[in-house]
């Protein structure tokens, strides 16, 4: 039996890494998905490589209306919506005193702006449509701090939080919608490019790989399985929970 047969998943971020796998595996999983992105030609490919019917939609996280209108293109194409994934992110190594204001408010504006906005306007039409799952990728660097990664472990910080205002809403609002956060490190996706550029991919990975205890960098189905589980209704009873994925670094 497919996972979550029949449910409406909108996957933000898309086009790429992450939430390409997510996507593709609730496409898999038995969901009608809608992908959203950006990149407005690398989210229409993807979408016609997941295939099952997965539809693009264009969609820039940082706007409020873009929200709205991705959200409508959605309830068009599939009549509701019952699973949102948040995944558009970006990242910056910085330190706070490298860190410009500009930087500071685009990280802020992509990876907390955007789950916020995607938070507070998919709730209506996922309890009109009998409710669902908020799964938001934050970060291990919502939870574990580096010297250069301010603005980042700012704004992942705050999805953790974010994440469980959310579910305690929810719960209050018994608008059967649950919202959980992951935790990723380290996973094998463009995001990576800029931490392996300096001595070629496959070197800068294995050098990641010894940090990790598990002794390998993460494969984006490692986030997406562990998504799966939050979207679907084996986790009924979980809300406002924080899973790291991240190979044992969290546990040292
Ligand atoms: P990725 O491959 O770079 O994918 C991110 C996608 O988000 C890209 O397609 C990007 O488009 C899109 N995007 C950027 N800004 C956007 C905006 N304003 N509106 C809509 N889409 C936008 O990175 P990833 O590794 O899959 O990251 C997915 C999520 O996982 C992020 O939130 C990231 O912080 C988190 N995460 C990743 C890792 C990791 O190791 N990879 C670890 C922990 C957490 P462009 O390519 O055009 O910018």
């Amino acid at each position: 039996m497919p996972r979550v047969d029949g449910k409406v998943a909108l996957v933000t971020g898309g086009a790429s890494g992450l939430g390409l796998a997510c996507a593709a595996m609730l496409a898999r999983e038995g969901a009608r998905v809608a992908i959203s992105d950006i990149d407005e030609a690398g989210g229409a490919a993807a979408a016609e490589r997941i295939g099952r019917g997965t539809v693009f939609v264009a969609h820039d996280v940082t706007g409020e209306a873009s929200w709205t209108d991705a959200l409508s293109a959605v309830r068009t194409a599939f009549g509701g919506l019952n699973i949102l994934v948040n995944s558009a992110g970006i990242a910056l190594n910085a330190t706070v005193e490298e860190t410009t204001l500009e930087d500071w408010r685009r990280v802020h504006a992509v990876d907390l702006d955007g789950v916020f906005l995607g938070c507070k306007h998919a709730i209506a039409l996922m309890a009109e449509s009998g409710g669902g799952s908020i799964v938001n990728i934050s970060s291990i660097s919502g939870i574990i701090a580096g010297a250069n990664l301010a603005a980042y472990n700012s704004a992942k910080a705050g999805v953790r939080l974010l994440s469980k205002s959310v579910a305690l809403h929810c719960a209050r609002a018994k608008n059967g919608i649950r919202c959980n956060s992951l935790h990723p490190a380290f996973i094998d996706t463009p995001m990576l490019d800029g931490l392996t550029k300096k001595n070629g991919r496959e070197e800068g990975l294995a050098k990641l790989a010894r940090q990790v205890p598990l002794g390998r960098v993460g494969t984006p189905d490692d986030v997406a399985y562990a998504m799966l589980y939050l979207a679907s209704d084996e986790s009924a009873f979980v809300t406002g929970s924080e899973l790291v994925i991240d190979g044992g670094i969290s546990a040292m």
